[in-house]
């Protein structure tokens, strides 16, 4: 075959396969041998179309706006899975994570973004931390007054010096409240010294599944300084 006829490799090394190559240490795309194993075990795979071999072949390939604009980003569950599976060690998921952090904020999936952005105010709800407060007291002493054998239940708040700290799924409070006394259960029934926190008590980190790196941490660093100021040991985190 001609020399000029030759397909020229390096032409297909696109701009976004280089910035994924950049970004994401240690990570070579053109390991992939294409055998398709990631797909066999991802839960997102045939959803919009995609799997994460055929992702990654349109980044192999140079189909950038194509990858920029397919919504299986939101999909893939970042879980990893295929990182497992593959023989060459290819994480999808991680260039899953920095593609979305790619996607200007007004073209996310707005629930996330939304839930993401009230979390850096003080949590995913966006329900005042009093409402917190007054939520966790009036549910523990319905169950004081009504469950037998329950009457010093506790749900310790601000307790400094506890040995562990709690963190609450935001949702609980806001729509289930109730969902919240079992685990109360069982650690008063082991004898733990715990407790929550009257502010950044969220343990969902929806700013995570953005893809802004800042927002995760700030959301991260957050919380571990209320463990730290009460002086807790242990961090449970229910997320
Ligand atoms: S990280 Fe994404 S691509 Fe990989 S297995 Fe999980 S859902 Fe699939
Ligand atoms: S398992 Fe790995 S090598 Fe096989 S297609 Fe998927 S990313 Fe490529």
């Amino acid at each position: 075959m001609p020399d000029e006829k030759r397909l020229d490799l390096g032409k297909l090394r696109t701009k976004l396969k280089k910035h994924i190559e950049s970004a994401v240490p240690g990570i070579n795309i053109d390991y992939c041998l294409t055998c398709g194993l990631c797909a066999s075990g991802c839960p997102a795979t045939d959803i919009e179309g995609l799997d994460p071999r055929k992702f990654l072949r349109l980044l192999v390939l140079g189909q950038d706006e194509e990858i920029l604009k397919t919504n299986w980003i939101y999909a893939c569950t970042m879980c990893q899975r295929c990182k497992y599976a593959c023989p060459m060690g290819i994480d999808v998921g991680r260039i899953v994570y920095e593609i979305r952090g790619m996607r200007p904020k007004e073209q996310r999936p707005k629930n996330l973004q939304r839930s993401c952005d009230l979390q850096k105010e003080s949590n995913s709800t966006g329900i005042p931390n009093e409402d917190f407060v007054w939520v966790v007291g009036d549910v523990l002493q319905e169950v004081r007054n009504n469950e037998p054998g329950w009457a010093n239940l506790a749900a310790p708040i601000d307790k400094a010096g506890a040995m562990y700290y709690l963190n609450q799924n935001a949702k609980e409070p806001t729509v289930e409240p109730e969902e919240m006394v079992p685990l109360w259960k069982i650690l008063g029934a082991a004898g733990i010294d715990w407790t929550y926190s009257s502010k950044w008590w969220d343990g969902a980190n929806y700013c995570l599944f953005t893809g802004d790196a800042m927002d995760w941490e700030m959301t991260v660093r957050r919380q571990a300084e209320v463990v730290d100021g009460l002086g807790c040991k242990y961090y449970i985190n229910t997320e």
